[in-house]
């Protein structure tokens, strides 16, 4: 079976001018580990997705980290999927707990935007986490098996090969608190369990799943050592074109 190749992906949020997403991607264009390696990712805001397509190096990939579900409309600030793709963006966040909770995104939600993903042939790092509360009343398992039955609805099995899952406790998220390597570790296992649940062993071992929430360059490598944990989706620290190389490295 094919190895996993590991994906380290940069969630820049709403941060990072012109001038900062530039001086970030120069600096990491020709230092990051080829792309067979490890998929360097980075996830930015709409409006600089075509300024650094036009300048990522050939080891670098483009993200975006929303779009709508529909094909086109009338919704006044959001962003087709087709604008995406045609911005150059290869991959797009769905399902983000900012997205969720700032921004009411519901399950259905992150379901049809996992097949407009599909349908313009954008790979999906689907998000996936639960509550503080969720997880102190041993629910986590509960919690994140209904999100991923949800998002996963009417995915066929080849699609799912394309998806990458990100699981980020929502209490790690920008917090400084970070889940242990092994209780990251456990809990991927379980959605990896849930997974071949949906589609079958096979499928479950080749998907990726990463883990999120204040991921920093001191925990990083313990993180990946675990058996189970494919790589990062990092916020806060990767804004620093120095620790994404870290990143990038250790992964
Ligand atoms: P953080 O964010 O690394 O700043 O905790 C992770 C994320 O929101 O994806």
């Amino acid at each position: 079976m094919a190895k996993r190749i590991p994906v380290i992906a940069a969630n820049w949020k709403m941060f990072k001018t012109k001038d900062e997403a530039l001086e970030f991607i120069f600096a990491v264009n020709a230092a990051v580990p080829s792309r067979d390696e490890v998929e360097s990712i980075i996830c930015a805001p709409a409006i600089l997705l075509n300024l650094l397509v036009k300048r990522e190096g050939e080891h670098i990939r483009i993200g975006a980290q929303n779009m709508h579900y529909a094909d086109e409309g009338a919704f006044t600030g959001e962003n087709s999927p087709a604008q995406v793709k045609t911005a150059g963006a290869e991959y797009i966040l769905i399902g983000h707990s900012e997205r969720r909770s700032l921004f009411n995104e519901t399950d259905k939600d992150v379901n049809l935007k996992m097949h407009a993903a599909f349908k313009y042939d954008l790979a999906p790092i689907l998000c996936i986490g639960e509550q503080l509360d969720t997880r102190e009343a041993n629910k986590t398992k509960e919690v994140l098996d209904v999100q991923l039955d949800k998002a996963f609805e009417g995915v066929s099995k080849e699609q799912a090969l394309k998806t990458i899952v990100a699981y980020e406790p929502v209490w790690a998220i920008g917090t400084g608190k970070t889940a242990t390597p092994q209780m990251a570790n456990d809990t991927i296992k379980d959605v990896r369990a849930k997974l071949s649940d949906l589609y079958g062993a096979e499928v479950a071992a080749q998907v990726r799943i990463l883990y999120g929430g204040s991921v920093k360059p001191d925990n990083i490598e313990s993180l990946l050592q675990e058996s189970d944990i494919d790589g990062a989706l990092i916020g806060g620290a990767a804004l620093d074109h120095k620790n994404f190389l870290t990143f990038t490295k250790a992964a």
